[in-house]
């Protein structure tokens, strides 16, 4: 196959074939499709799309491309499990959803991302701690597993490689906004991880990829069909990200706002929404109905809150932060080393007094890229202290000389 013929093919609006699809897909992992092709290919597929089959074939490509993750021995007493964002600026939920989740009794594979567009990544918050791993190879994540009942982790060269550099292209090349693009990147790592049940969290508004609501919708719509064909319980939440999740966005500052909520404070918006993905996939896990407001998610929701304020999932964080290689003595002292890694913290002042109306979240996602808190490149260095805290939510007053947020911006004089 001649891989410019491909692209050429998508480019003049053509469908591909699933031989075409597999042969880039695998062309990319093994080194004989550059990266200058993808990327050509995915600008394609921005501006042509995919028709149901080729995104079925893409996925397909994606999940073959390495490993897959069997816990049949572990079953039926043990239940794998996950939540997944489709992406939106402060959107920590995960790492409070996955402790929670643990705390219930469930298992949670959770192959998580990187910062993506002007949106952060779980993975690149969680990497803000000195010494903490995400990217290991298949056997030493099935055996955090194993032992934690759940671990944060990445795609490698042997899990899902064809994601991992797809992703990284994505990133860096303005080809993130793409429904087809985001099923088959997202349900490849979800498929491979072999789960039972996963929740999706699509999100919608300006601090996200899909801007409107019926996007979104569509965007739901194919995630749920995608997962549910290949036999795992899927449910989807729309949730709306005019405005960052939480007072924090950049990666450590989103840790240390997950510590707070695990340990009983913390912004509500971040509490809430962690409780309930986490009691909505707890319910599918358990073939219960997971619709707000049944029986089956109030109690679960119930049991949600208790494994909070009983510290119960704090404990089980730090456990797994200090199992991937972060040190108690970071996470529990919150040391400056990890906390700022040399960022200083500057006010932001509102110019005049008055209530805030509306939140440009994306432009404060790009500030964060800016800042260094993400990549313009694929081998870009992120800066883990900078970005945005204690930000005024919508309806709130900010009063004379009072900020609006802090900007922690690196020290440009180390
Ligand atoms: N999360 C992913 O894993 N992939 C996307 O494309 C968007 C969000």
């Amino acid at each position: 196959m001649i891989p410019q013929e491909i692209i050429r093919k998508k480019r003049d609006g053509h469908s591909l074939s699933r031989e075409e699809i597999a042969s880039m897909v695998k062309g990319l992992v093994e080194g004989v499709v550059p990266s200058y092709q993808m990327s050509a290919l995915l600008m394609a597929i921005y501006f042509n799309g995919c028709s149901a089959e080729e995104t079925a074939w893409l996925l397909d490509a994606m999940v073959d491309s390495g490993t897959r993750y069997d816990w049949s021995d572990l079953r039926p007493e043990r239940a794998f499990v996950d939540k997944h964002s489709t992406g939106g600026v402060g959107d920590k939920s995960s790492l409070v959803i996955l402790p929670l989740l643990i705390a219930d009794g469930l298992d949670v594979p959770m192959i998580a991302g990187r910062g993506l567009g002007h949106t952060g990544g779980t993975l690149d918050k969680l990497e803000s701690l000195p010494g903490l791993r995400t990217q290991v190879p298949a056997d030493t994540y099935r055996a955090w597993v194993r032992e934690n009942h759940g671990a944060f982790g990445a795609q490698t060269s042997d899990f899902v490689p064809a994601d991992k550099m797809m992703y990284a292209l994505r990133d860096v090349t303005s080809t993130v906004e793409s429904i087809p693009l985001i099923v088959a990147s997202i349900m490849s790592k979800k498929i491979a991880e072999g789960l039972d049940a996963l929740v999706l969290d699509v999100k919608f508004g300006s601090g996200s990829f899909m801007g409107s609501l019926q996007n979104a919708r569509e965007l739901a719509e194919k995630l749920v069909d995608t997962g549910r064909r290949a036999g795992c319980r899927v449910s989807a939440a729309l949730t709306n990200m005019d405005e960052p999740l939480g007072r924090s966005a950049g990666n450590a500052l989103e840790v240390l706002e997950c510590l707070d909520v695990l340990q009983g404070a913390g912004p509500l918006d971040t509490r809430e929404l962690s409780l309930q993905l986490a009691a909505r996939v707890a319910c599918d896990a358990r073939g219960e109905s997971s619709e707000p407001n049944d029986a089956g998610h109030m109690r679960a929701l119930g049991r949600m809150k208790d494994h909070l304020l009983s510290g119960r999932a704090y404990e089980i964080f730090v456990r797994t932060l200090i199992l991937q290689g972060a040190s108690r003595d970071d996470v529990e002292r919150r040391t400056l080393a990890w906390t700022s890694a040399g960022a200083n913290t500057y006010p932001l002042f509102a110019p005049v007094a008055g209530r805030v109306r509306k939140v440009n979240t994306r432009n404060l996602g790009l500030a964060i890229l800016e800042l260094g808190g993400g990549r313009k490149r694929v081998d870009d260095t992120i800066h883990p202290g900078v970005g945005l805290s204690g930000l005024k939510k919508r309806g709130e007053e900010v009063g004379p000389g009072e900020p609006l947020c802090y900007v922690h911006a690196a020290n440009n004089s180390d």
